[in-house]
């Protein structure tokens, strides 16, 4: 079997065409969406996802305000920043990129973010809503892996297991409730995992979040299974790749998602909608 691609770019770029005519509506209406994004030193990685996400946001028509503080800044001073943009009616999402540096707690700046204004998803009452079943943002990776299901016939889960391997705050645990919200029978693999290779191969849809490059392979898949690879890993030679060998898991696999150009670019697309989202509702 050769997998059929989940083509990411495409994908993301049919939701931020959506999202764009939202703004639009809301714009014409008296409400243009905002975003503030936070960048807290000089991580170039950082600053490359920042400067990405506020060009996202000037194709969508979404206003974004972009706020680079030193590296020293003092965890008052930041809690005080977020406080204002929680006042501030005109805007309608607050994102901290991460990581902050060590001295500041991230946990307790993410708190401070109103969850009405919590686009990215990671407020504590963001993920309570999400365990519970209640309106709240979901975070952006995983909502980008169930809208490619979705956009494979796949949005309700019924009959189907989905293992999802790697279980962080972020990714892994939010995912496994989304996908048990869609009726999936869902298994979260980890390090402690004592047969990885058996319980991926049970996996009708796979998702691999990890950061080991390569780590599942073509053996480990169940022949049919949709595989979403979430993993980004840089390698010696400079290239990204997933957590998963595509070569070998596409040709077991049904559906499969390539990096780059699969999850990555969901990910900003569903930030857009989110914060579409918060200006709708606000
Ligand atoms: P993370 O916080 O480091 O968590 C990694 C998880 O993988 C942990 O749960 C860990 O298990 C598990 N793990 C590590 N080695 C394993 C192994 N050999 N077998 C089974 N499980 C293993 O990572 P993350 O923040 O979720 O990110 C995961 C990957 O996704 C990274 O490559 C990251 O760059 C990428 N990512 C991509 C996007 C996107 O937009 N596409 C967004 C976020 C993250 P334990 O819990 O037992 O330690």
């Amino acid at each position: 079997m050769t997998a059929q691609l989940i083509d990411g770019k495409a994908l993301a770029a049919q939701v931020r065409a959506e999202v764009a005519a939202r703004a639009a509506a809301l714009t014409a209406a008296g409400r243009q969406p905002a975003l503030a994004v936070i960048l807290v030193g000089d991580n170039a990685a950082s600053q490359v996802y920042v400067r990405n996400k506020v060009a996202a946001c000037a194709h969508a028509g979404i206003r974004s305000i972009h706020e680079t503080c030193a590296a020293d800044l003092r965890e008052g001073e930041l809690l005080a920043r977020i406080h204002a943009l929680n006042q501030d009616p005109a805007v309608h999402g607050i994102l901290v990129q991460l990581p902050l540096p060590p001295h500041i707690d991230a946990q307790r700046v993410i708190e401070a973010i109103s969850p009405l204004k919590d686009v990215d998803g990671f407020h504590v009452a963001s993920a309570g809503a999400l365990m519970v079943g209640r309106e709240g943002f979901r975070p952006c990776t995983p909502l980008g892996c169930m809208r490619m299901l979705d956009h494979i016939g796949m949005r309700d889960l019924r009959g189907r297991h989905a293992v999802v391997v790697g279980r962080s705050n972020i990714v892994g645990k939010p995912l496994a409730l989304m996908l048990l919200a869609a009726n999936a029978t869902v298994t979260i693999a980890h390090s402690g995992t004592a047969d990885l290779a058996a319980t991926c191969r049970e996996a009708d849809v796979l998702v691999a979040a990890v950061g080991r490059p390569r780590l599942i392979t073509g053996a480990m898949v169940k022949p049919g299974a949709v595989v979403l690879d979430v993993g980004i890993n840089r390698l010696e030679d400079g290239r990204l790749c997933g957590d998963v060998d595509f070569e070998t898991a596409a040709r077991v696999a049904g559906w499969i998602t390539p990096v780059p150009g699969g999850v990555g670019p969901m990910t900003i697309a569903m930030l857009l909608a989110n914060t579409v989202q918060a200006c709708a509702r606000a």
